[in-house]
């Protein structure tokens, strides 16, 4: 490969070599010509190359840096399908720029994916335009969004992604496969957006009663609810939870059940 300038950390680039590994990926995909796919950092195009070989509907490709961008308008340009925006993905997600049915394909930057995740999670309009997210995490990461209660890697993470997703992993990927070399591995997951769920008025109360239960993540619950609750014990009581346990020993239906009780009471 040959580079503009050397690649940003601050960008998270660290861009896939690995042939076999992107085939690999794009099969996932199952990208037919009727799909509208986008591009989370499409960096120099190594996934972009495969995506458009299947010769989808549209392919848009969100890439913050400009340079890159400007790379790839190039690269791309007799490729009438192709659109590359110049964005952060963080700002182009809240828009309402799709209808429906899109795939959303990414090696995500490492330092901002678990913010594109939730972002993607918190959509107002639910379901969402996309039916399927194909996203790649460092190993560390998507073991905490694979989680299940009782374990160490157990959190809010796996709590918010749970509420809204189902979740699937791929395969880890070696930090061989990358050029720079990352420090860590790396784990394709994919997610679906579920069609039944408990609704929550507003999905921040749920960041919001995960962000206190987990503040102390080896102690006991009952302070952190009774926090939480405003010291109103009735309302504690009524959920029935058994406030010695810790919260890594809550199952995710605790945590909504308990986010649709706070959002009753107080809004
Ligand atoms: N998909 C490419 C590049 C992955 S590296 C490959 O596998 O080779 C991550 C890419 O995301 C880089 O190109 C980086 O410039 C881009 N990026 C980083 N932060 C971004 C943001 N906030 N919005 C959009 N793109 C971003």
């Amino acid at each position: 490969m040959n580079f503009l300038y050397f690649p940003k950390k601050s960008l998270g680039q660290n861009f896939l070599t690995d042939k076999n590994i992107i085939k690999k990926i794009i099969k996932i995909g199952n990208i037919t010509k009727n799909k509208t796919i986008l591009e989370i950092g499409p960096g120099y195009g190594n996934l972009t190359n495969y995506i458009i070989e299947k010769n989808p509907k549209k392919i848009f490709a969100i890439e913050k840096d400009k340079k890159l961008f400007l790379f790839l308008k190039n690269k791309f340009k007799n490729v009438n399908n192709f659109n590359v925006i110049n964005e952060d993905i963080l700002n182009f997600i809240g828009k309402r720029f799709f209808s429906s049915g899109v795939t959303v394909l990414g090696n995500l930057p490492y330092n901002i994916s678990t913010q594109i995740l939730a972002s993607l999670i918190l959509l107002p309009k639910w379901p969402p335009w996309y039916e399927t997210l194909i996203l790649m995490f460092q190993k560390e990461v998507a073991d905490r969004i694979l989680a299940k209660t009782n374990s160490k890697e157990f959190g809010r993470l796996a709590v918010l992604c749970n509420w809204r997703l189902e979740i699937k992993k791929h395969f880890n990927i070696s930090s061989n496969s990358f050029f720079p070399i990352p420090k860590v591995n790396s784990t394709i997951l994919s997610f679906k957006p579920k069609r039944s769920f408990i609704n929550l008025k507003n999905p921040y109360n749920l960041e919001m009663v995960t962000r206190i239960l987990f503040s102390s993540r080896r102690k006991i619950i009952k302070k952190n609810l009774l926090k939480l609750f405003k010291n109103n014990i009735s309302a504690v009581n009524e959920l029935k939870i058994d406030l010695k346990k810790r919260p890594e020993e809550l199952s995710c239906e605790t945590f909504y059940k308990i986010a649709v009780k706070y959002e009753n009471l107080f809004g």
